[in-house]
């Protein structure tokens, strides 16, 4: 069968891989602890079910009129912008998608040509150099400093940008990284940016979790200028843990949301309608769930960062963002045999029963990636196996 040579060039989510593996041993009965998936262990905030549940037996259940989003969740998004974000949209730069993921493909497609290039910083989430090169572009790699959390400075950006710079992605708080920028320091990125013809795809989809009273300030919100040269991503999954849902959304420019908007009217025909109905009431219902979460991963960030660095040959920065911590494994590879993140994932999960993301799918084979969207008593079970395997 002989297949498009787009899909023959294109890597699986190494992160949806891990996850199916992990659930595929547990299915034949291997009690395997998954740090695998981004994805809150909590069930969606009921309020959020009942809202989608009156939808369909209102009969809400026909294509979303427009493809780019019924009015109601247009306003509610543009509301919740205002109100979390500092940032001004009318509902007609506004558009809804089937989940985060789509919104950067589409977001990608509408403006990358063969040959632009797309500034990355290292690490990224698995997606977005596939994306990019689905599009024909060409990923710029900024490697960021471990040193620093592993973020990258505006003198770093200011070199990787040349004539062919489309867009730079920019993702605060990090996945797999688990940091997030401060606002002086998107002020700062910022500045460079805006002093080149780039857009931003900002995309930031962990915007309200965030720990350690760590400050955040959306990459558009930091300038006129940069307003109009970005697009604020974000959804509903992580934070209102709606994963299965699809729901995300994207913020900005209107000739680029139109262009992003006729890209779905071509393919998914727009998010789900009841699922749209369930993101009104996310966003303009009771927020006292996503509280309850983030203080949740607020204590398990803590605690997984404790017992990761106490392990021989592992260290790692304490997550102020996300539910990832990333951290650097290389000095335990000699001891293991093994000469790389992927080999030592595989090595764990085989005789440990421990699945972890391997670090060279986010550009960095020194590191691996530990979701810790899971229980504490996951999170200690893991450790505690890990603890024995390593030392
Ligand atoms: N974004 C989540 C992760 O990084 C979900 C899986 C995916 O889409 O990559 O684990």
């Amino acid at each position: 069968m002989k297949l498009s040579d787009r899909v023959e060039a294109l890597a699986e989510s190494a992160t949806l891989a891990v996850t199916a593996k992990a659930a595929q041993l547990k299915a034949e009965g291997v009690d395997v602890v998954s740090f695998g998936a981004g994805e809150p262990d909590f069930d969606t905030p009921d309020n959020i079910k009942q809202a989608a549940i009156r939808a369909i037996n209102e009969g809400q259940t026909k294509y979303s009129k427009p493809a780019t989003g019924i009015a109601p969740v247009k306003a509610a998004i543009c509301e919740k912008l205002a109100r979390e974000n500092e940032l001004k949209y009318d509902p007609s730069q506004v558009i809804v998608t089937s989940g985060g993921k789509m919104a950067c493909y589409l977001a990608i497609q509408a403006l990358i040509n063969p040959g632009d290039e797309v500034i990355i910083p290292v690490p990224y989430w698995v997606s977005y150099p596939e994306m990019v090169k689905l599009a024909g572009g060409v990923p710029v790699f900024l490697e960021g400093d471990e040193n620093d959390s592993f973020k990258f400075s505006p003198a770093m950006l200011e070199k990787a940008i040349t004539p062919k710079t489309r867009m730079l992605i920019f993702n605060s708080p990090s996945n797999p990284g688990g940091f997030t920028y401060h606002p002086e320091e998107v002020d700062a990125i910022s500045k460079v940016v805006t002093n080149h013809d780039v857009v931003v795809l900002a995309d930031e989809i962990y915007d309200r979790l965030r720990y350690g009273g760590q400050g955040f300030k959306s990459f558009a919100a930091t300038s006129a200028k940069a307003y109009e040269q970005t697009l604020t991503l974000i959804g509903a999954s992580k934070t209102y843990s709606m994963t299965g849902w699809r729901a995300g959304y994207v913020a900005g420019p209107v000739p680029i949301i139109k262009a992003m908007a006729k890209l779905q009217s071509q393919s998914t025909s727009g998010a789900c309608t009841f699922v749209q109905h369930g993101l009104i009431e996310a966003l303009t219902g009771d927020q006292s769930e996503v509280e309850k979460m983030r203080v949740e991963f607020e204590k398990r960030a803590e605690h997984i960062h404790h017992r990761l660095t106490a392990l021989p040959g592992v260290s790692c920065n304490k997550p102020t963002g996300a539910f990832y911590v990333f951290p650097n494994v290389s000095r335990t590879y000699p001891k293991l045999g093994v000469s790389n993140s992927v080999e030592f994932s595989q090595v764990v999960l085989e005789k440990a029963h421990v699945a972890v993301v391997p670090g060279a799918a986010f550009g960095m084979d020194a590191c691996v990636r530990f979701s810790f969207a899971c229980s504490m008593e996951q999170i200690d079970k893991g450790l505690d196996r890990l603890a024995e395997f390593l030392i």
